[in-house]
């Protein structure tokens, strides 16, 4: 049974066939694909991108979708996640897509499932399909010519699914990750890592900014998170005239992550990164549901 918890789950190979794929549903119009299957998602952390887009994938696919309200769900009544999970199993979907906050949930729930798991981030350790659909946009922007590009991840590393997954990936295409974060929010690595973008700008192809991620602290590392923006917000003044495709997982804390004037700059792809997502999204389910 093929999963996604992470994007190592993914040769090389597949994720190139997963772009293909991803070229040809981009104009993201609805095709009966998955007419006649069935997609739930189960969000236990907030979003409004990832979920939504998963659910566009799936109806353009022609699948129906079910989405768990865990507010109101038997999770609050004390029953397990692996139960919640294995009795939704029972009825027979084609696909569970699930988030939550604890590292490594997605994977546990692989025994309780006859369908594939899709993971859609789990605390701070994944979130293949946002490393994926980041991938196709600069493999998109770039002409595929991706090989020896170099990309900054600015902020709070430490802390991001984000960062992780696409630390995992990148490098399997040749892009060399730049680390740039104040100590707090660096993550062990033998990346390169420097303190302030400034110090690398010159040299990078992709600035790839993340958000503060708060819910994941157990202190607190800054008195505002302005106080954050002023060393670390993506700035004209910092960009400069430079050539450089500017990315961000969302949601952004505006002229904190990313300056207003920046996110307006034709350098910002945040929002072709949201349409990519849905084609990814639609080439991953469409592998999944039909290779299982
Ligand atoms: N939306 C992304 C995630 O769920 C990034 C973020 O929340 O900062 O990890």
């Amino acid at each position: 049974m093929p999963h996604l918890i992470t994007t190592s789950d993914l040769t090389n190979d597949e994720v190139l066939t997963l772009f293909d794929d991803a070229f040809l549903f981009q104009d993201l119009q609805s095709n009966n694909i998955l007419e006649g299957k069935l997609v739930v998602t189960v969000f236990f952390e907030n979003s409004t991108r990832t979920r939504s887009s998963f659910e566009i994938a799936a109806k353009r696919l022609g699948a129906q979708v079910v989405n768990l309200e865990v507010q109101t769900s038997s999770t609050k009544k004390g029953e397990t996640v692996e139960d919640t999970v294995a009795n939704l199993n029972a009825m027979k979907p084609d696909a569970i897509i699930i988030r939550h906050s604890k590292c490594g949930l997605p994977a546990s729930l692989i025994d309780y499932v006859d369908c594939p798991i899709l993971n859609a981030g789990d605390g701070k350790n994944a979130h293949p399909t946002q490393a994926l659909l980041d991938l196709f946009t600069i493999y998109e922007h770039f002409n595929k010519d991706i090989k020896n590009k170099k990309i900054a991840i600015v902020g709070d590393i430490k802390t991001s699914r984000v960062a992780s997954s696409n630390l995992e990936l990148l490098p399997r295409f040749e892009i060399t990750p730049i680390l740039v974060a104040p100590e707090h929010f660096m993550p062990e690595s033998d990346f390169k890592k420097v303190r302030f973008l400034k110090e690398v700008i010159d040299e990078v192809d992709i600035v790839m900014s993340l958000r503060t991620q708060l819910e994941r602290h157990d202190q607190q590392y800054y008195q505002t998170l302005e106080d954050f923006g002023k060393d670390y917000c993506i700035t004209k003044d910092i960009f400069g005239n430079r050539d450089i495709l500017l990315l961000h997982p969302g949601p952004v804390n505006r002229n904190i992550d990313i300056s207003d004037e920046m996110l307006n700059d034709p350098r910002s792809k945040v929002l072709r990164q949201v349409s990519n997502g849905v084609a990814i999204r639609m080439a991953i389910l469409k592998k999944l549901i039909l290779d299982n």
